[in-house]
């Protein structure tokens, strides 16, 4: 309702009430309800003591209100109310009088008699719910209406907020208007409770804190709406009318802790906007802080009216937040603000409607429930954009996992590989150089044929051979003639030169399987497998010819030289090689003492 349209009605409402002329309910066949704030007059009794006798005589002081359904906020007055009804028939007219608000404290109806009295009747939640003349959550009662112009009087008190709409029904009409909204309350409270057990099996199974929150939200927001339409104390706690006054705010408690809560698990403030996190905490705390002080003071009225002060600061916090995280870049923040607002605007609509700060209508008392219904769809939609996000996270922290998992392990098979080619290497060159080292070992220097030691291997060898396959094995043995001379006449390098080429020239002279060694300093041997000693002795006499033919280049003119040679055969006698070259060794001295360059054979 806009400002202007407000303050016309109410200019119309203050003409009405200074005529103080309250008209009467005029009871139409046709017309199934009326809405009796619109006639009723109205006396407060700030004492709450007046009776009916005291109110009979005080009738010129009832008025028309000005705001007729308004509430009147908290208020410690009684409420008296006249209604005139005109009954233009001939019959008695019965009707059902309605109270809308549930939680009304105290209520007296005084019907007139046949007799020119009162009869009263008790309802409120002061009063077990088995005392309600109908079974309703809100105060139903029979009216009986005689032909003509009965007067009926209403007195109302109660600590919590005052708020009264008053109607009168045809019995048929209230039915069939009843049934629609069990209907409706039927359907929606169901939707919130699978909503709630949705919610809450998706808190079990995956831990996300805010579907429990947000269950927790559902369960307050059930649980308050449930108790201010007055099911609760219907089917709930019929029978405890003391803890009725205190459940009201109880749930206002949990249901603002719930949301506040929520809000913090949603936007993830703790993380994401840590000075509004604060804030909400310390809205947290005040909330039990605000109960204990409210109960403290001892006074019943101050229960509710803190309770509605603290509700009336969540709003602003979560727009806040919503707002900041919005900003801040979360998505889901977008359709959480918007179901944020409906749901809280919702329930602060209806707060300033039952606390007389807006007028009072059925939007504007029912718009928590409205807002709650607006603001599932957008919730839905953040909570799926929500899990999308936590989706795409995880999915890109998978992905990322993987391909460092790709890259270390490439890395890895790199690094191995590298290993391996360096492991083949450094073996090839210790094989190589063990190789090396071995035929060095083996090799003499000077000559590059075998040196002593692999002499002595392979005679030895050899010598076992012979003696396995009983092949003969021969030996050659040699020294060059006067070498010291050579060393004394052109020099050392002449006699190492003299020492290559004969060294060249036996290897050239002998087969393949025949090993040529030097074993002294110009003292040579040749190991002969295979052969006897007749054919060894050829091979000596061509070696010793080719030598004697060589001639070098000294420093002092041309070199030549001989060398003398013995050679032996192995024996059955032999029982290892070193006779077979003691034999050999004998020849070779006979060779020098018959003059050199010579062969002698021996056996
Ligand atoms: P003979 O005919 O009795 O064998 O007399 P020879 O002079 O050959 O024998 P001798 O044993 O008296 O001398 C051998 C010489 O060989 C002595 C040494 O200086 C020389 N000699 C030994 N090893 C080497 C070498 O590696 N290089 C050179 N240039 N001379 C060497
Ligand atoms: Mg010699
Ligand atoms: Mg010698």
């Amino acid at each position: 309702m806009t400002t202007h349209r407000l303050l016309l009605l109410l200019a119309l409402c203050l003409a009405c009430c200074h005529a103080a002329l309250a008209a009467s309910v005029p009871l139409a066949t046709q017309q199934p309800s009326y809405q009796l704030n619109h006639f009723a007059t109205e006396l407060a009794d700030p004492t709450g003591r007046l009776t009916l006798t005291d109110i009979l005589q005080r009738d010129a002081d009832f008025q028309l209100r000005a705001q007729r359904l308004n509430s009147h906020g908290f208020s410690r007055s009684a409420y008296w109310y006249r209604i005139d009804i005109a009954n233009p028939g001939p019959q008695h007219r019965r009707m059902l009088l309605v109270l809308r608000t549930p939680w009304l404290d105290h209520i007296s109806l005084y019907q007139p008699t046949s007799h020119g009295g009162y009869r009263s009747q008790q309802l409120g939640e002061a009063l077990p719910f088995a005392a309600r003349p109908y079974t309703h959550p809100q105060f139903v009662v029979e009216l009986d209406i005689p032909p003509g112009q009965p007067r009926y009087y209403l007195r109302v008190a109660s600590q919590q907020a005052f708020l009264n709409p008053i109607e009168l029904w045809q019995p048929a009409a209230f039915h069939d208007s009843d049934r629609d909204w069990a209907s409706f309350f039927g359907v929606f409270y169901g939707a919130l409770l699978v909503m709630l057990l949705y919610n809450g099996f998706i808190w079990l199974s995956s831990r996300d804190s805010t579907y429990g929150y947000y269950s927790l939200y559902l369960l307050g927001f059930f649980l308050l709406n449930f108790t201010y339409n007055g099911f609760a104390y219907q089917y709930l706690w019929p029978d405890s009318p003391h803890w009725a006054d205190y459940a009201h705010v109880s749930l206002i408690y949990l249901y603002l802790a719930a949301s506040c809560l929520f809000v913090m698990a949603f936007l993830d403030t703790r993380q994401r906007l840590p000075r509004i996190h604060h804030l909400l905490r310390g809205y947290l705390w005040l909330l039990p802080t605000g109960c204990a002080l409210s109960l403290l003071s001892g006074d019943r009225m101050h229960y509710d009216a803190v309770a509605m002060a603290m509700a009336a600061v969540l709003p602003p916090l979560v727009a806040l937040a919503a707002i900041t995280a919005w900003r801040g870049g979360q998505l889901a923040a977008r359709y959480f603000s918007l179901s944020a607002f409906a749901g809280l605007i919702g329930a602060l609509l209806t707060m300033l409607t039952v606390i007389g700060l807006l007028p009072y209508s059925f939007a504007s008392f029912h718009a928590a429930e409205f807002g709650i219904i607006v603001s599932v769809l957008p919730l839905a939609m953040a909570l799926a954009e929500r899990i999308r996000q936590l989706r795409e996270q995880k999915e890109a922290a998978e992905q990322q996992a993987q391909q460092e998992k790709q890259q270390s392990r490439a890395q890895l098979q790199q690094a191995w590989q590298e290993l391996s080619r360096t492991m083949e290497q450094r073996t090839a060159e210790l094989v190589r150089a063990r190789d090396e080292a071995e035929r060095q070992a083996r090799t003499d220097m000077l000559t590059a044929v075998a040196n002593r030691r692999h002499f002595e291997e392979s005679a030895h060898l050899e010598y076992a051979r012979a003696r396995r396959y009983q092949q003969p094995l021969s030996m050659i043995l040699f020294d060059i003639d006067h070498f010291k001379q050579i060393n004394d006449t052109h020099g050392h390098a002449t006699g190492d030169a003299v020492l290559r080429c004969v060294a060249d020239t036996t290897s050239h002279a002998v087969r393949e399987v025949d090993l040529v060694a030097r074993i002294g300093g110009e003292e040579f041997a040749i190991l002969l497998p295979g052969i006897a000693s007749s054919q060894a002795s050829k091979v000596a006499e061509r070696l010793r010819k080719q030598i004697a033919q060589w001639q070098l280049r000294g420093e002092a003119g041309p070199v030549q030289f001989t060398a003398s040679f013995g050679v032996a055969q192995l024996q059955d006698s032999d029982s290892n090689y070193h006779t077979l070259l003691q034999r050999a060794d004998q020849m070779m001295y006979q060779s020098k003492r018959s003059g050199r360059n010579r062969v002698s054979v021996g056996n």
